[in-house]
């Protein structure tokens, strides 16, 4: 995945904090403990990918990286005040990437610039022999492209808007946003998406069965911590595995194990497939009459560290909008929106159809410079 980055010359100065195998949603599973936000050090950045956004908030670095399974790039930029940008499923090789649910996982920039992420990205993308996921579709020159001004048709999915979840400061920055578009020339429409509450039990199901599966490799012999007392073969995984993972990917795998287990795999697994692909066909008809979809990012600002980290539901109802592009497998961004009463970044989503990253970005631009 950098192969890349070196080949242009980059200069890699170091590898920053992260949940746990990805797992996580404020940076506070990491093993090494919970980055800060810079905005506040008593609020988390987000995650996983909370290193990579405080990073680039910081000014520590020009850029950062992280993978998006369900929201790590585009949920701590928008904690962080920067941009994040999920690629469509398939645009950058996952070779190198640890795999937490590899239906869903993708590599994604996090940086204060749209010119940055666009010359990311055309360095990050494209074939790879290493990686059979990846698409074969040429690469855009994304950033000669960002010049594109063309006027967009846009669906705001209106639950998302309506959400009681959302936060009041959060949905007025989204409803100035809207009318500043449209005295902008861009159509805007409210659309239905009546799956939203679908979005976060599909994706929980999806990913852990998905995780428990990545994860057994991690056994003590082929991979991973490796227990020193063991008197037996059983006994070595089992106490390399109860000592290897922490507390939150031991759920996940736990879950994962269960959904995928004979007599729950209908009701669970293959249910949620069935309505991954409801989803995926919904976003594919929204994009036959629309250019680009606008959602919030989270449903609220940074909170503080430890506010949620003992409810896990919490923590997975506050991906209830950045899921939706992972199970689509659609590229997404979150871009800033200025700050909240208490100076916290705020951050809208706009949603693309499949490989359209060059009209995503460029629009971007246009957003953020208007
Ligand atoms: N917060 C989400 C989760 O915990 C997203 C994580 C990710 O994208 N790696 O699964």
């Amino acid at each position: 995945m950098c192969k890349g980055l070196l080949q242009e010359d980059a200069v890699i100065i170091g590898r920053l904090n992260c949940d746990e195998f990805a797992m996580g949603g404020s940076n506070e599973t990491s093993y090494f403990g919970a980055a800060k936000n810079a905005a506040n050090p008593e609020l988390v950045p987000g995650g996983s990918s909370g290193g990579s956004a405080v990073a680039v908030q910081a000014d520590m670095c020009l850029a950062a990286l992280g993978t998006d399974t369900g929201g790590s790039v585009r949920q701590p930029a928008a904690f962080c005040g920067q941009i994040g940008l999920k690629p469509t499923y398939g645009r950058i090789s996952r070779y190198g990437v640890i795999a937490y649910a590899s239906s869903f996982d993708q590599v994604g920039p996090i940086t204060s610039s749209v010119e940055d992420a666009a010359l990311l990205l055309q360095v990050l993308a494209g074939a790879d022999e290493n990686d059979s996921t990846v698409s074969p579709l040429a690469v855009p020159d994304y950033p000669s492209l960002l010049e594109n001004k063309e006027k967009q048709k846009i669906a705001v999915l209106k639950e998302t808007i309506e959400s009681d979840a959302l936060d009041p400061e959060i949905k007025s920055a989204i409803l100035k946003s809207i009318e500043a578009l449209k005295a902008d020339g861009h159509t805007v429409e409210y659309v239905s998406f009546d799956l939203l509450d679908y979005l976060v039990p599909a994706y929980y199901i999806l990913t852990t069965a998905e995780a428990s599966s990545n994860l057994s490799r991690y056994d003590g012999v082929h991979y991973g911590h490796r227990n020193t007392e063991a008197k037996s073969l059983t006994e070595l995984y089992k106490l390399s595995r109860a000592e290897g993972f922490g507390e939150e990917v031991k759920r996940r795998i736990l879950l994962g194990t269960f959904v995928l287990s004979a007599g729950y795999y209908d009701a669970y697994y293959q249910k949620a497939q069935q309505v991954r692909r409801l989803i995926r066909e919904k976003m594919d008809s929204l994009f036959m009459d629309y250019d680009l979809v606008l959602s919030p990012v989270a449903p609220t600002p940074a909170f503080k560290i430890g506010d949620h980290v003992q409810d896990a539901l919490v923590m997975y109802m506050a991906d209830i909008f950045t899921v939706l592009p992972s199970l689509s497998g659609n590229p997404a961004i979150a871009l800033p929106l200025g700050n909240n009463s208490e100076g916290l970044p705020l951050s809208i989503q706009f949603t693309a159809k499949h490989f359209e990253e060059d009209k995503l970005l460029a629009f971007s631009q246009a957003f953020l410079l208007s």
